[in-house]
């Protein structure tokens, strides 16, 4: 017997990643492969660093693509800037933040936690008061895009209180970058991962990172080496950073590499203020489509992400039920909880590609095709009050 191709179904992704993907991007994939050395391949990567430097709003020279998914790009920012014994204030507020705190104990750091509700931002008041009470922290690490929940941190304020106590920062963007704004030089970002399945909507398996002058000059002065060979930046940055005269260190995800660029073209083309707007516009929509069916959000107005929406499941319904029943007769992926929301709330991905107007009717309609079945909302509601939405904001030129 043998097996024949792997044909995959055609879905629509509005889950927490990965986002659906533009067609652009599959088709730079499937162009012919070079060797990584070859000049005209150093070229386009040298264009990606300036691609990403856009995309991050940053001049860090040190800004480059991980060659695997944005758990290495995490992994990439504490290996290198934690050494045994450093002290790292870790803000938890979901599943992310736990990761973290995780990363700076197998670094042989010393983790201290500022936690905070999952559904609620980080709360700069206890960031504060944990700034005060360790000076001896060199680093804070939050996330800025809380996707086991959808609730957005404020990463400019918690980078200036890091400042003011002489610590460093390390951010998680993995589904802020290019949905929510982000300046990483004007806030003063010091070290920055992010991955290409969420808002940058490209295939999975890369993770843009950043690094300031002040992450770069620590990481140079390390009296340990870096636990990790493959992701030491002093030797990944002699392939990255050696211009003509790059040092072989692993062969790069060429295919991969092409996707990437061809996103991040996108993005150019489109303009980054446009993106986050764009994403605001369609979470308006879709948050009064659910708001019609009655559906209640899990974070408060203020600090959600347009780009993942988590709302309560009605009560007495068979949640992963929903979700089977989605993906098998619309062909749509919506995420499901997480933690203390596993089986409590949906969260529905408005990513990158996926942030569109066909994806927020297709998931309304169906959504409440499958609730008005069960009895619990009424039909006929969501569709009209997403399209009063888009009326509206069209009306008064507003994006949300
Ligand atoms: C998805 C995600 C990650 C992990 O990225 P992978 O590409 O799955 O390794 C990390 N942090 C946040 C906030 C994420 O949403």
């Amino acid at each position: 017997m043998t097996t024949s191709s792997f044909l995959p179904p055609q879905r629509t992704l509005m889950g927490p990643g990965p986002s659906d993907v533009n067609p652009r991007v599959l088709s730079a994939m499937s162009r012919p492969i070079i060797g990584h050395l070859d000049p005209v391949f150093v070229g386009m990567m040298e264009e990606m660093k300036g691609l990403l430097q856009y995309a991050f709003q940053t001049e860090n020279a040190l800004t480059l693509p991980v060659s695997a998914p944005g758990s290495a790009g995490m992994e990439t920012c504490f290996v290198n800037l934690v050494e045994p014994g450093d002290k790292v204030i870790v803000c938890i507020n979901g599943v992310f933040g736990t990761r973290m705190k995780e990363n700076v104990e197998r670094c042989g750091g010393t983790a201290v936690v500022v936690e905070d509700d999952w559904g609620n931002p980080v709360s700069p008041d206890k960031v504060a008061d944990a700034l005060k009470g360790n000076p001896d922290a060199k680093i804070l690490a939050f996330v800025h895009a809380e996707t086991s929940t959808g609730a957005r941190s404020d990463v400019e304020t918690l980078c200036r209180l890091a400042r003011e106590h002489d610590c460093l920062t390390i951010v998680d963007s993995v589904t802020g970058l290019a949905g929510s704004p982000l300046y990483v030089d004007d806030w003063g970002v010091d070290a920055i991962y992010s991955g290409t399945q969420k808002c940058l909507s490209c295939t999975p398996g890369l993770s843009p990172v950043s690094f300031s002058q002040r992450a770069v000059d620590r990481i140079q002065a390390r009296s340990h080496k870096v636990q990790s060979w493959f992701l030491d930046l002093n030797l990944v940055m002699g392939y990255w950073g050696g211009g003509s005269k790059r040092a072989y260190h692993h062969t790069a995800p060429i295919n991969a590499l092409y996707a990437l660029h061809e996103s991040l073209v996108i993005l150019q083309e489109e303009g980054l203020e446009n993106s986050w707007a764009r994403h605001c516009r369609h979470h308006d929509a879709l948050r009064a489509g659910l708001e019609a069916m009655g559906l209640e959000f899990l974070v408060a107005e203020e600090h959600r992400l347009p780009q993942l929406n988590s709302v309560y499941v009605p009560e007495g319904v068979d949640e992963a039920a929903v979700r089977g029943e989605l993906l098998e007769r619309y062909g749509l992926e919506i995420g499901a909880g997480l933690g203390p929301y596993a089986g409590k709330v949906w969260r529905i991905g408005l990513m990158g590609y996926g942030a569109n107007e066909r994806n927020v009717l297709t998931c309304l309609s169906a959504l409440e095709a499958v609730l008005a079945d069960r009895g619990v909302v009424e039909p006929g509601r969501a569709m009209a009050a997403a399209r009063a939405a888009y009326a509206r904001m069209d009306a008064t030129g507003s994006t949300g």
